[in-house]
């Protein structure tokens, strides 16, 4: 099976600028009908034990349930075998095995060229959500890159030099009120064309952006509360960011979209937290294939960067009362599950490291090397 020999080789790196030159991988041939967009959701923290948790708690299906392909994915970063979101989006977004704490960046600190990044150059709408600060790991690798996941303001000027035609997230205080220098990058990105908001002024649901500019919208200053503490905005930015996008190109769109904070309830042990963070991630995927169903030309992938917590869920639990238990307050080396819905799906099936996601959208695309 070709796809299984791709797993033994897909653990070496596409280095910047050879996404596009020679490089030791082989995409997978891309049978059947190809999508013109890809929306990538990423459960921050997801393994099979939260979307479990998340099923029984919700008493019928999840929207998770419809995906017709599913896979696993195998999640160790270069030099650990429990990654850190920084690692594990870098996986996602440049096909590559790095350093824990890398944003964008290869293992020998070169940049990579990130499929968002290749996207907006070959003339497709590109956007990111997230239901944490936009800055943060999961985000920032698709669009930054440092070393360091923890430099916010460093990292907030990528959004400026790469404009995306959509941005929906927290962080707006490494925008526009910085500490290591006097720029308000809101200002700049308004001068470049884009059109900003924030929770302060409008709540997302009372927002129709208009598709002739780029839209950004800050759902905090900082990091946007739990979705038990009243954000609300995640599935809203679902329904409202693929028709948007979709006006901004007629080549197609890339856009991810983070369930952040199912990581942070676990890093917390909180098992009603993860449960309510995982239901509303899980809204935010039923916007999305609702989109994809009725465009026809939408792939969605719905997958983890790891497992947090060793959460498991434990003897003594009814649907109404879930004994959930943590063996650890960071993330595991478990495989985490992957669902794919609409045009090349089937590429999905079957186990592979992470990295193959970044391949097999590439090749989905139509970018094969
Ligand atoms: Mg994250
Ligand atoms: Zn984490």
């Amino acid at each position: 099976m070709k796809l299984l020999i791709l797993n033994l080789i897909a653990v070496f790196c596409a280095f910047f600028p050879s996404t596009t030159g020679s490089n030791t991988h082989s995409s997978p041939s891309a049978p059947g009908r190809k999508p013109k967009n890809i929306i990538l959701l990423i459960g921050d923290g997801m393994g099979l034990a939260q979307v479990s948790a998340g099923q029984y708690a919700h008493q019928k299906a999840l929207n998770l349930d419809k995906f017709p392909v599913t896979g696993l994915s195998r999640t160790q970063s270069a030099k650990h075998l429990i990654t850190d979101s920084a690692a594990g989006a870098t996986a996602f977004s440049c096909g590559c095995k790095t350093i824990n704490t890398y944003i964008g960046m290869d293992a020998k600190q070169k940049p990579c060229k990130t499929i968002l990044e290749q996207a907006l150059d070959k003339g497709l709408a590109v956007g990111l959500v997230a239901a944490c600060s936009i800055t943060h790991a999961t985000p920032a690798s698709f669009i930054a890159h440092v070393n360091d996941r923890a430099e916010t303001e460093q990292i907030a000027k990528f959004f400026v030099d790469t404009q995306a035609d959509l941005l929906i997230g927290g962080g707006m205080k490494y925008f526009n009120q910085r500490k290591t220098d006097q720029r308000n990058l809101a200002t700049e990105m308004t001068q470049k064309g884009a059109v900003i908001s924030d929770f302060s002024r409008q709540t997302l649901s009372d927002i129709q952006p208009d598709p002739k500019y780029p839209f950004v919208w800050f759902s905090a200053e900082g990091e946007p509360p739990a979705a038990a503490k009243g954000r609300d905005y995640l599935p809203v930015a679902a329904r409202l960011a693929p028709a948007f996008l979709k006006q901004r190109s007629e080549k197609g769109f890339f856009m991810m979209l983070e369930g952040s904070q199912i990581d942070w309830a676990c890093h917390d042990k909180n098992g009603p937290r993860e449960i309510s963070e995982m239901l509303d991630f899980d809204q935010a995927i039923g916007a999305i294939l609702d989109f994809a169903a009725q465009d026809g030309e939408t792939l969605v992938i719905v997958t983890a960067d790891h497992e947090t917590g060793g959460m498991t869920l434990e003897q003594g639990s009814s649907s109404d009362s879930i004994a959930i238990n943590f063996n650890t307050n960071y993330h595991t080396a478990s495989m985490v599950p992957v669902y794919a819905f609409g045009p090349g799906a089937e590429l999905f099936n079957g186990m592979y490291e992470n990295t193959e996601i970044y391949y097999r959208m590439r090749a989905l695309f139509g970018w094969g090397e």
